[in-house]
């Protein structure tokens, strides 16, 4: 949705009109007339006030329904369907131009989450963890794709991933909790525990651990 919307601004919209460029503006939350949603967030509207649609809206309407009032053209940046939407004033819609460096910001940030969720699809037949660690240790990443993230590891069952988890402070607790189930089963998959003092990994079975030599209490 995003995209088209910023494909359709690329082209320069302008109005059939007064050929000035459309506004991008946010859609109001309901369907002026008829109660309906716009099935979009976003509009494109003629905010030109020299616009004949708009200069000769006013006598129109005041001669057919005797009140005040005028039109501004406007477009659906999904369909490109195009409308005279009445409007009761001159100020209508000017407040709700769309921040479009923002709605890029937004739009480039989804393509990277959706690029990282594709990757992650692969990264189990291809055995590669590298994707998953990479977002788990990426807070700015988005939390869902994250989470799914985490489903993977135990599926991956590669101890690799244990030293860059264990030393990444994770901001979200529900993520870090399900990080720290899937090291233990991954753990227990290789027979294999954490050290309590040197946090390197040993057998299950061993008394002594083999790295720094302390005395192992038995699990
Ligand atoms: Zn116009
Ligand atoms: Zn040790």
């Amino acid at each position: 949705m995003l995209e088209r919307v910023l494909t359709y601004l690329e082209q320069k919209p302008t109005c059939p009109h007064c050929k000035v460029e459309l506004t991008l503006c946010h859609a109001p939350p309901m369907h002026v007339g008829d109660g309906l949603g716009w099935g979009s967030e976003f509009l494109f509207i003629c905010l030109n006030d020299e616009c004949p649609l708009f200069v000769n809206g006013w006598d129109f309407i005041e001669n057919q329904y005797g009140h005040v009032g005028s039109y501004r053209h406007m477009e659906m940046p999904n369909s490109q369907e195009n409308y005279s939407m009445m409007v009761g004033s001159k100020y209508a819609f000017t407040g709700s131009a769309v921040d479009i460096e923002d709605l890029r910001r937004q739009s480039s940030r989804y393509q990277a989450e959706r690029a990282a969720a594709a990757q992650l699809y692969g990264c189990v037949a291809a055995k590669d963890i590298s994707p998953v660690i990479h977002l788990l240790t990426d807070d700015s990443a988005d939390i869902s794709v994250r989470r799914q993230a985490a489903n993977l590891l135990v599926e991956l069952n590669d101890l690799a991933c244990i030293e860059p988890l264990r030393n990444h402070k994770f901001l979200d607790p529900h993520l870090e909790h399900a990080v720290n189930l899937a090291i233990s089963q991954i753990l227990n998959n290789h027979y294999l525990r954490e050290c309590p003092y040197c946090a390197e990994l040993i057998k299950i079975r061993a008394q002594l651990c083999k790295h720094c030599g302390k005395e192992l209490a038995q699990t």
